[in-house]
């Protein structure tokens, strides 16, 4: 099982020498959420050791640059490298015309590989494979998404209780599917005898908003949270202004919303590397927990289950 965040690009409206436009993997499962590819995406993900193979869905937050001009090169890519499984799309439906013109930016070779699934309204859930994929509206001058990516609950096996009942080997998958056994001894063995609730893993993606419900309702107890931080507190009205969070903003909804463990990313391009553990600090003065200042390419496990 294979749960981790590849950072590929953390820089806002403009790229620096060591920041490239935005750009993150999640690999969950098999699944491969690839959140807004902003220019360079592609060659990114080679430096990142990730191929167009790995990429199940796209999910767009919005239609400002910095999300989405690695769209066509994307594109283009699955179609290139004969990408054979369907790649879900999501973005918000009010940016549609951006989307197909992403998706059409120049003449290649097209495969039907890549299915579209606009978002709208105040919230969309959507089937991705061994997760949900939820989509909730954020505050920014353009129609703007986050995305969170849940694990339905399940529950924990205890081998002790099992052993005791004597259920072994392929009786252990019967339990599991049909909640209850018959033991060698001609009992019947429930599930909840030899099982606990174990809650499903989370992870949150939270690009350019102010602070709204919809960050709140999105990073709501996450294991993993990916959110932008913009600028620092002295910026706070400019921020404000232009749809923005701070780092201590960042930080504040972590808090609040319990999550384990805080990945900031999308930086301005004002601040230079002296200025970038105030964004640590920042964020630190309400989150607790562990902090990330994202990187490219950085690998960030999504944290081991609490058991
Ligand atoms: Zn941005
Ligand atoms: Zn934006």
């Amino acid at each position: 099982m294979l749960r981790e965040l590849v950072v590929l690009g953390t820089a806002s409206a403009v790229p620096t020498r060591r920041r490239n436009h935005n750009g993150y993997l999640l690999r969950w499962d098999g699944e491969g959420f690839l959140f807004d590819p902003g220019e360079g995406t592609q060659r990114q993900m080679l430096h990142a050791g990730v191929s167009a193979h790995d990429i199940t869905w796209i999910c767009v937050t919005h239609f400002h640059g910095d999300h989405c001009l690695g769209v066509p090169g994307v594109v283009q890519r699955i179609a290139r490298d004969r990408v054979g499984h369907q790649v879900q799309a999501a973005y918000p439906a009010a940016g549609q015309t951006y989307w197909e013109r992403l998706r059409h930016a120049s003449a290649f070779a097209d495969t039907s590989v890549i299915k579209t699934r606009p978002v709208s309204g105040e919230v969309a859930h959507l089937p991705a494979g061994p997760v949900t994929l939820t989509a909730r509206p954020l505050s920014h001058p353009v129609a703007s998404y986050g995305y969170r990516v849940d694990e339905p609950a399940g529950r924990r096996m205890l081998p002790a209780e099992l052993a005791r009942r004597g259920v072994t080997g392929p009786m252990v998958g019967e339990l599991q599917r049909n909640g209850t056994v018959t033991a060698p001894d001609g009992s019947t063995v429930h599930l909840a005898d030899c099982s606990v609730p174990r809650p499903g893993q989370s992870a949150a993606f939270v690009m350019d908003t102010r602070l709204c419900d919809g960050v709140y309702a999105l990073a709501e107890g996450v294991d993993l949270l990916v959110i932008e931080s913009t600028f620092l507190s002295a910026e706070a009205a400019l921020a404000t202004e232009y749809g923005h969070l701070t780092a201590a903003q960042a930080g504040k909804a972590a808090a609040e919303c319990g999550v384990r463990r805080l990945v900031l990313a999308h930086f301005s391009e004002r601040y230079s590397a002296d200025d970038e553990p105030r964004f640590l600090d920042e964020a630190g003065e309400a989150f607790g927990g562990e902090i990330v200042l994202a990187r490219d390419l950085m690998r960030v496990p999504v944290p081991k289950r609490q058991s």
